[in-house]
């Protein structure tokens, strides 16, 4: 039996729309704030008075049975159209949101210590944020889309652009907030959907604080990188893209084998991290200056993350950052067109020695990350047959 009233009026979900994105067009539509949503379609704890003053982050990524038939029930929309607003279902064919992948405890532990999943800030394009042309988008602006929170994805194909991840007002992460809360302000009705939440650092006897509020829909001037950098990236992003889409192929080679998408996406990952721990053992695959010169400013900057971490106390996380994907969207590019390259060996003798370099290199530099990298439970099987330690020793004389 459910008590909840529909709300007078709804909208239908855009195109690979975000939950949070969709809550900010529909406020905006019935003139009211996120916090009123919230609570009229059941994702504000019940029985407490007032406006929630935070969403959880998990309901980014899935809604329990309860809360999926209520809002559902009023926003007119289907379980299934709610489903598509969030991000478990992209774990199908996403391996660091599939949990034979990225193994948790809870499914509601999928998105914490996971940095393959953006849930504090997004990337996005300001021109698919700003709206189509379609008369709705025009009003509330456009989506605000999951694929954007999937750190694969780096570039907008269709405007042909690097993603942006900054707001160019206030320099902060598109759509972060403080505390953790999948929509900041949630009492603020003044914002449109598109305008930056952020509430800067509070000046002391400057109130009330206000937000930042700068147009997300307007491009940062920074000029693209060079053309043939950008073909590479393109290149790259499309094939991502494709073995994303629901419709796209069941399988993908890696390592010299086909194996299910979700597997590939788990390989890239850990891939990734071979690859900036080992660097630049794999630098000859980079396929221009450009991508070079990204990850080399990369390295650095992780190996200053890693410095303090050195000397600390306890268990070592010296290696956490050389496994998280850039926050760069040029870097990133960079990276997943070298990872791609290692994971597309024709056979699995191939792919054994392309990665060789690397997988010696990360043993002799890191071997905590290097048994962890390697575990049944993250990494498909033929990654695995092409990183274990010793081959059969007919094998080996054969390479
Ligand atoms: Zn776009
Ligand atoms: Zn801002």
């Amino acid at each position: 039996m459910n008590h909840k009233r529909p709300l007078p009026r709804s909208l239908d979900p855009l195109a690979d729309e975000t939950l949070t994105g969709f809550v900010l067009r529909l406020a905006h539509r019935l003139g009211t704030t996120p916090g009123e949503i919230a609570v009229r379609t059941g994702l504000a704890p019940q029985g407490r008075p007032g406006l929630p003053t935070r969403l959880p982050l998990g309901f980014l990524h899935h809604l329990s049975g309860g809360h999926l038939t209520d809002f559902a029930h009023t926003t007119h929309l289907t379980p299934g159209e709610v489903e598509g607003l969030l991000l478990a279902p992209l774990g199908k064919r996403y391996g660091p949101l599939n949990s034979a992948l990225t193994p948790r405890s809870t499914p509601g532990r999928m998105i914490y210590d996971n940095p393959w999943i953006l849930t504090r800030s997004t990337r996005y394009c300001p021109l698919c944020l700003a709206g189509d042309g379609d008369s709705i988008q025009a009003l509330h602006g456009g989506a605000w889309k999951r694929i954007w929170r999937l750190p694969v994805a780096f570039l907008c194909l269709r405007h042909r652009r690097l993603l942006q991840r900054e707001c160019p007002g206030c320099k902060t992460p598109a759509q972060s907030v403080r505390t953790a809360s999948a929509i900041a302000r949630l009492t603020d009705d003044t914002l449109h959907p598109t305008q930056c939440r952020f509430t800067p650092r509070p000046v002391p006897l400057q109130q009330p604080e206000t937000a930042c509020a700068a147009d997300l829909t307007r491009p940062d001037p920074h000029p693209a990188p060079d053309t043939a950098t950008m073909s590479v990236l393109l290149r790259v992003q499309q094939q991502l893209m494709d073995l994303l889409t629901a419709s796209g192929p069941p399988t993908a080679m890696s390592a010299g084998s086909p194996v299910p998408v979700a597997h590939y996406f788990a390989d890239l990952r850990a891939t990734v991290a071979m690859i900036f721990r080992t660097w630049p053992a794999a630098s000859e695959y980079a396929s221009t200056p450009r991508l070079t010169a990204a990850l080399d400013a990369e390295y650095t900057s992780r190996v200053a993350q890693a410095e303090p971490l050195i000397n600390t106390s306890g268990k070592k996380k010296t290696s956490k950052p050389y496994a998280a994907p850039p926050m760069d969207s040029l870097a990133t590019g960079a990276v997943l067109d070298i990872a791609s390259q290692l994971l597309q060996a024709p056979d699995p003798h191939e792919a054994r020695q392309r990665l060789a370099p690397l997988v010696q290199h990360l043993r002799d530099a890191d071997r905590a990350l290097s048994t962890y990298l390697r575990r049944p439970a993250w990494i498909s099987q033929p990654l695995r047959a092409a990183v274990k330690d010793n081959w059969p020793a007919g094998e080996e004389l054969a390479a």
